[in-house]
């Protein structure tokens, strides 16, 4: 069969895009915002930026329902721990996207609290820089997760 034999109405994909592209617009965040940059992140759920767009819209309050977790904020040696437990309860697929310089890198804090980046305790698939990130930014972080997602293998 031909490409010309294929009727207009029909849609041809590879099983791995289209499970990509499914999971790229079904995340479910859980935010743990420790600063800050949750004050900002608050705006981002607002309707006016519509992360439904995204379908990644719904908070949850349990990492077992969670496949995106949301760094928001500064993490010190103390609360890690507690990050990297969260981390570790939610179900594969998941992600992590760090939002703002502390939770990217510890931001200005260089001292002996504060851990220097998520990253030390957690992979990390996608970094917003900013003090705090313009909401516009932290929508294209989750743009960007979506872009990886699609790229990503699911299938085997
Ligand atoms: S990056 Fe700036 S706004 Fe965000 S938690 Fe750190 S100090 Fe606060």
């Amino acid at each position: 069969m031909s490409k010309n034999d294929i009727p207009e109405n029909i849609v041809t994909t590879k099983l791995d895009q289209f499970i990509g592209w499914a999971r790229s617009y079904s995340l479910w965040q859980y935010v743990f915002g420790t600063a800050c940059c949750a004050m900002e992140f608050m705006s981002v759920s607002s309707s006016h930026y519509d992360t439904d767009r995204f379908g990644a819209a719904m908070p949850r309050y349990s990492p077992r329902q969670s496949d995106m977790l949301m760094v928001v904020g500064t993490i010190n040696h103390k609360n890690a721990p507690v990050l990297r437990r969260i981390w570790e309860q939610m179900a594969d697929p998941k992600y992590v996207v760090a939002v703002g310089a502390c939770a990217v890198s510890g931001g200005f804090y260089r001292n002996y609290a504060t851990l220097q980046g998520c990253d030390l305790v957690i992979p990390v698939d996608v970094y917003i820089p900013g003090c705090p990130p313009r909401p516009e930014m932290i929508l294209d972080g989750i743009m960007a997760l979506q872009e990886k997602i699609r790229k990503s293998k699911h299938y085997l």
